[in-house]
């Protein structure tokens, strides 16, 4: 959120929240996201909040509620759940854009996202995920490919991707853009590009908070 304010947008620009899957460091800001919507009162948010994410988010929230109660509660029809399918392709069109899901390796309820707008103009985001034939489905030339790597190569763990696996996907997937994110601290100390480069030779860049790319 104080990123979100350092990059000109306030929590009430946002129409939309996409969750991969419910792990902390994606979801920990839900919270404090709807518990600032009531204040000063909660007619500051003009348009719906529409959160999206894999099915078991309305569990996932009641838990939420069962511990903050009252203080997660928005005038009626100002916060809305989609949940779409974890098992199989599912898909939603919207007044200026469309999403397309798959499922992804990373928890049951874990999916990635292909955005696409009116123009076709197409954006992918793995969320967590090992290697996934899914995810070279969903981003097949795709115009911009964001992609999970969460530790260099000679680190890898189970149920995350690594520079030169995420080059790989984005490889098979003939993406036309790839950005390495989620970086864990040890990526501090690896070379990320060169590890990249051993699989993908197309246009990258490693993420940093406040980036912006226009597609
Ligand atoms: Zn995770
Ligand atoms: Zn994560």
């Amino acid at each position: 959120m104080h990123s979100l304010l350092r990059a000109g947008i306030e929590i009430f620009d946002i129409d939309f929240l996409c969750y991969s899957h419910f792990h902390p460091d994606h979801t920990g800001e839900l919270v404090p996201f709807i518990f600032a919507t009531k204040y000063p009162d909660s007619n500051r948010r003009n348009n719906p909040l529409t959160i999206v994410a894999g099915n078991g988010f309305n569990n996932f929230f009641n838990g939420l509620r069962s511990v903050f109660g009252e203080w997660l509660d928005l005038p009626p029809g100002i916060l809305q759940f989609i949940e779409l399918d974890n098992a199989v392709p599912d898909q939603r069109n919207f007044e200026d854009f469309s999403l397309a899901t798959r499922p992804m390796k990373h928890r049951p309820e874990s999916i990635g996202y292909r955005i696409t707008d009116t123009n076709g103009r197409s954006m992918v985001y793995s969320g967590d995920t090992d290697v996934n034939d899914n995810l070279v489905l969903l981003a097949q030339e795709t115009d911009l490919f964001i992609c999970e790597s969460a530790l260099p190569d000679e680190l890898r763990v189970p149920g995350h991707l690594t520079p030169s696996l995420a080059g790989d996907m984005a490889t098979r997937a003939r993406a036309k853009q790839l950005v390495l994110t989620h970086l864990y601290p040890e990526c501090d100390r690896a070379d990320l590009v060169a590890q990249c480069r051993s699989t993908y030779q197309g246009p990258m860049l490693v993420a940093e908070d406040l980036m912006r790319i226009e597609i």
